[in-house]
């Protein structure tokens, strides 16, 4: 796509590739739970981060090689129409493209990194850049701030049909521009960015930032407020509710409670919950779930919390991940203590989304079949597993 590639990753190594995922990785403006991923490649070889490696801590153990002659053949290979076959068919295309001995899963948006001839290319999903791709105005504005600096890719199925759809519209970019897309933004997802040194990864990361926070009308208030004592015994007495209503979850300490300022406001009503009520990204899916329970009448919980969990699991058929209380808080339950904990962080980044999106029209979450898609997404599922300890 416009370039030799005979240069490709000269100069650089996987010990560039290490530096840059560490310094994202541990940067929650960036990465949260397993979100985002990062490359590096040669000629021959593409190095991606493999499941249940987080950036923060990642070494060139973390990375799985895949020869890249194998990875191309995918661009052309024909497929299933029906969609799990489909998926089926690639995962295993994308496993069989593993280098001889290498045992790692590698992530399954590596597609998407080969598309890109730049030697390194670094994917996150940033609250402050997703409240630009989860609004209604997203592509206008991404259109507005960035011209033809920015490619925008619209919300489709993740992993092969999405790679596939960015490869198609890279390579027009390409004609156009006589060089390969270095910023993608992509709707309800996050952020690509890809170039040949970490600092002109870091440039155009800035630039987008940079960019995206000058458009801002506010900063949500995120701050953690100490519990009074009526709180503090109110959510003690919550959280033994829902640890009996939900099967999963046998201690109390196991329920994460939460909020703040820009949360509080949330929870003034059903109505100004609603940007809430919905999920925007994949992450969000994957670990608070795709809608969480609104309780509009905090009194009495003890014995109307049991009744609200099984008409939500009739609806939903699985527990909810994140119960909202009007005008009291967020409890977040996700099997183990951490898991809450993370499922609470995700459902934050939710918080902070829905207020940057304010500035781009107001907040849009991902279409329904986008959702059911990844619900039953079979690689989502293991990454959710990874991410909770399993093996
Ligand atoms: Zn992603």
């Amino acid at each position: 796509m416009g370039r030799a590639r005979s240069d490709l990753g000269e100069g650089m190594s996987i010990v560039d590739l290490v530096h840059l995922s560490r310094s994202y990785g541990s940067d929650p403006e960036w990465v949260l739970a397993g979100g985002g991923n990062t490359s590096y490649k040669d000629d021959a070889l593409l190095y991606i981060k493999a499941s249940g490696f987080p950036l923060a801590t990642i070494t060139e153990a973390g990375f799985a090689r895949m020869d890249r002659q194998s990875l191309q053949r995918i661009w052309d290979a024909s497929y299933p129409r029906e969609t799990q076959e489909r998926e089926a068919a690639a995962l295993a295309d994308l496993m069989a493209a593993r280098v001889a001995g290498e045992e790692k899963r590698p992530s399954v948006e590596t597609l998407m990194h080969e598309l890109f001839p730049y030697a390194l290319v670094v994917h996150t999903h940033p609250a402050l850049v997703n409240g630009l791709t989860c609004s209604h105005d997203g592509e206008a504005a991404c259109r507005r701030l960035f011209g033809d600096d920015a490619l925008w890719v619209p919300a489709i199925e993740p992993g092969y049909v999405l790679a596939q759809a960015m490869h198609t519209a890279a390579a027009s970019y390409a004609e156009r521009h006589g060089h390969a897309p270095r910023i993608a933004i992509l709707q309800n997802h996050g952020l690509v960015v890809a170039a040949d040194t970490g600092d002109e990864i870091d440039r155009l990361q800035r630039h987008v930032v940079d960019t995206v926070r000058r458009e801002l009308a506010r900063e949500p208030d995120m701050s953690v407020r100490l519990m009074d004592a009526e709180l503090g015994s109110w959510v003690n007495r919550t959280r033994q509710a829902i640890t009996a209503a939900i099967d999963a979850t046998t201690d109390t300490e196991d329920v994460v409670f939460g909020t703040c300022p820009e949360v509080a406001a949330r929870l003034e009503s059903r109505s100004t919950f609603a940007p809430l009520a919905g999920a925007f990204t994949p992450d969000h899916i994957v670990y608070s779930g795709s809608m969480p329970l609104w309780i509009d009448d905090e009194s009495d919980l003890d014995a109307t919390l049991p009744a609200a969990i099984a008409r939500y699991r009739d609806e939903y058929r699985v527990d909810p991940r994140i119960i909202a209380v009007r005008r009291r808080g967020v409890f977040a339950v996700a099997g183990s203590k951490s898991g809450s904990q993370t499922a609470y962080e995700l459902f934050l980044d939710q918080v902070k989304i829905a207020a940057y999106a304010e500035a781009f029209g107001g907040a849009r979450h991902l279409d329904p079949h986008l959702v059911a898609f990844i619900e039953s997404w079979e690689v989502e599922r293991y990454r959710k597993k990874m991410s909770t300890g399993g093996q």
